[in-house]
């Protein structure tokens, strides 16, 4: 495998990995919070990440289910995002004309946004859950968000399951919390079987979420990196695409498929 490249001469570099990806017959996409930042989404890492202003210990599942606080900051943080508002950007566009034209097979994102379905793409797993529901902790009832939120509108700071008490708590997986096995097991499957793996906006460090990366290069796939920063994959990849998600992928797409509508 060629050691990944320098940071410089951004397209050359990208027409190296066009004959990868134009050969490939199945490319998995792997996404993390860098491709929703564009859409107004804070990353967690990134220079304007959540982490410079709030303490990831507070994210963890313990301090939600022990600290009320915690529970009450959420719910509040909740209602006064905009995530309901963001709308996909170029580069969740350029994903889903890349399966369009059967390229991708699947995307297995980290992201809790929903944007790479609205942006149209399907086959879409969403390893840390979903910020459109809530779920019981105690019995799993699920919910759309709305329900849960117009509990916290009407002054219950705190909303608790109507049918067995249990805490709510928005359908992500927070830290500490285990992944979905089923959902696990469908990405690596198709990590094992890709030829390309197209990471986009991850610092590949969030484990066990960064295993699919690895297993598709332990299976012979090639690591196409597209981050604005180092990941901490770096080493393994193919080929590192440095640059803004957006313009990256709308660059890639327009290559392979030809054109510039992002469509
Ligand atoms: P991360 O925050 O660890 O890293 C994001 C990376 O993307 C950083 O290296 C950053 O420099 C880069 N980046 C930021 N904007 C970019 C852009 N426009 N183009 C290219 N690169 C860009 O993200 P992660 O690895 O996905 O881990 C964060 C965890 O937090 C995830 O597990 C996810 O579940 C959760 N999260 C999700 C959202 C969301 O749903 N949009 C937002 C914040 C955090
Ligand atoms: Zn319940």
């Amino acid at each position: 495998m060629e050691p990944p490249s320098s940071a410089d001469a951004p397209t050359s570099r990208l027409a190296a990995a066009l004959p990868w990806l134009r050969h490939a017959r199945r490319i998995l996409v792997f996404t993390g919070a860098g491709i929703s930042t564009e859409s107004g989404i804070p990353d967690f890492r990134g220079p304007n990440g959540v982490w410079k202003t709030t303490d990831p210990r507070r994210y963890t599942i313990e301090s939600y289910i022990s600290d009320r606080s915690v529970r009450v900051e959420r719910w509040r943080a909740r209602l006064e995002s905009r995530f309901s508002d963001a709308l996909p950007n170029a580069a969740h566009l350029a994903v889903t004309r890349l399966q369009r034209a059967g390229l991708v097979t699947m995307v297995v994102t980290q992201n809790i946004d929903g944007l790479h379905q609205r942006a149209g793409a399907v086959n879409v797993v969403e390893l840390h859950g979903t910020s459109s529901e809530a779920m019981c902790l105690d019995c799993g009832r699920r919910m759309p968000i709305e329900v849960a939120l117009d509990r916290v509108r009407e002054g219950d700071d705190d909303p608790h399951c109507e049918r067995c008490g249990g805490l709510l708590k928005t359908a992500t997986i927070s830290f500490g919390q285990p992944l979905v096995a089923a959902d696990m097991d469908r990405s690596i499957d198709e990590a094992r079987r890709c030829d390309v793996c197209l990471t986009i906006g991850s610092t590949l460090s969030v484990w066990p979420a960064a295993t699919v990366p690895v297993e598709a290069v332990r299976h012979g796939g090639r690591l196409v990196i597209v981050n604005d920063g180092a990941t901490d994959l770096d080493g393994m990849a193919s080929l590192l695409l440095a640059g803004r998600a957006g313009t990256v992928m709308t660059e890639l797409a327009a290559a392979l498929l030809g054109g510039g509508d992002s469509r």
